[in-house]
């Protein structure tokens, strides 16, 4: 009677390392991932005075927040987007999933590994799934000659695939030479991108390109303020529509938001206004957030890599996608066939929690996992009157070094 959905995975593992912590027993969470940051005082003061607002705001978003936002991305991602182009929505996941269901018959081509509500989201909306594998030794990246593999199988009238860089699980980026590569072919097979670029503010080197810089007739970029102003909570999400997108595409997008959540949080969009200035204060405060992010991210690589766990050193967000082939054998022994036998099994013996590759649409025989370095208080080093450097960085998270030391030991041990 009823449609098979299953609670996200991510959700359902935090609430697995939080009963464990109500036993009294140490965790170490390194599964969830949400960040770690406090959004700017200037941030949380504008929703704290914008309370009274309580009308419900236009379906698109406030005009002023559409501005703002047009500009904000235009400057930091090399892009010239018009405030029209821009659609609010309460967190991007809810705008990703009505892209999808604007399109009747689709292809979704969905990289393995990717984020794990794209796959249950396309099926919700009745599309035919594709799942574009990726390597270890590819870095995780959909090549050209993967996805035009695919595309030969896809016969709906429309195809869409799912980008999402810096990505999660994989904490890893897009060159503007691959995505070059990649747009070739998505010309020529007249795809449809949903570009997920809501860790794209925390590239580790503020480099981030947008698909759209490259790709404007037929990407839709998905972004909010969940992660790089750390208000994952607040809900809000920023979409930039293709330039060229018809009336009746922007009609149909505008439509379905009408009839399911009608607009963002009146008082969460006010304070976004703030959050979108080109403002030497938000520079400051995302170039902090990024250098913290990247000591942490290759100092994490680097314990793992001499403990024989493969890593890619991370580029953007706050995740590394880490590969325990290179200690196959000794999992056997253990009876460890599978990437959930393996994170039961770290979760029992050392409290560290990871989150399985195949939450991500990997095979469990991969034996992969997802790190999340974000298990610290974020606030005091950002701060701090000077830029913490590496050892003030590591000693403030040391909670989460005793963890990743405990699962090197781990794998030592076997
Ligand atoms: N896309 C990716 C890759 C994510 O990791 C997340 C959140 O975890 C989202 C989208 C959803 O973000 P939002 O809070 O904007 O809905």
């Amino acid at each position: 009677m009823f449609k098979h959905v299953s609670q996200s995975q991510t959700l359902l593992l935090n609430e697995q390392s939080r009963q464990r912590q109500q036993e009294g027993q140490e965790v170490f969470k390194l599964g969830f991932g949400q960040s770690p940051f406090l959004p700017p005082l200037n941030v949380r003061k504008s929703l704290q005075q914008s309370s009274l607002r309580k009308d419900y705001a236009p379906v698109r978003g406030l005009p002023d927040l559409c501005q703002a936002a047009a500009v904000f991305h235009s400057h930091y991602h090399h892009l010239d987007i018009d405030a029209s182009q821009i659609l609010i929505s309460p967190g991007s996941k809810i705008a990703i999933y009505n892209t999808l269901l604007a399109f009747d018959q689709a292809d979704v081509l969905i990289p393995a590994p990717s984020w794990v509500s794209y796959a249950p989201q396309a099926a919700l909306c009745g599309h035919q799934i594709h799942y574009v594998p990726t390597s270890y030794e590819d870095r995780w990246r959909v090549t050209a000659e993967s996805l035009e593999q695919i595309l030969q199988e896809c016969n709906a009238p429309n195809i869409l695939l799912i980008l999402n860089y810096p990505g999660n699980p994989d904490g890893l980026t897009y060159d503007p030479e691959e995505l070059k590569a990649l747009i070739d072919i998505f010309r020529k097979y007249g795809v449809w991108v949903i570009s997920d670029e809501i860790y794209g503010l925390l590239h580790h080197q503020g480099k981030h390109h947008s698909l759209a810089e490259f790709y404007p007739e037929r990407t839709f970029v998905t972004t909010g303020l969940s992660k790089w102003c750390g208000a994952g909570g607040w809900r809000l999400g920023v979409e930039i529509l293709p330039a060229e997108l018809s009336q009746e595409g922007v009609q149909s997008l505008i439509g379905i938001a009408s009839e399911t959540y009608s607009c963002a949080p009146t008082p969460v969009q006010i304070a976004a206004i703030e959050a979108y200035q080109i403002d030497p204060a938000i520079d400051q405060y995302l170039s902090r957030q990024r250098h913290i992010l990247q000591v942490l991210g290759n100092k994490i690589t680097d314990q793992l890599t001499t403990a024989n766990i493969r890593v890619h050193a991370p580029e953007g967000g706050f995740y590394l996608l880490i590969d325990f082939t290179a200690i196959k054998a000794a999992l056997q022994r253990l009876d460890i066939h599978s990437d959930i036998a393996l994170c039961q099994r770290l979760m029992q013996e050392t409290g560290v929690a990871l989150l399985p590759g195949s939450a991500f649409g990997m095979q469990p025989e991969q034996l992969a996992a997802r790190l999340a370095y974000v298990d610290f208080d974020g606030e005091p080093l950002m701060q701090a009157t000077d830029t913490p450097n590496q050892q003030e960085i590591q000693d403030h998270c040391a909670l989460m070094f005793r963890g990743i030391t405990a699962l090197c030991q781990w794998v030592n041990n076997l």
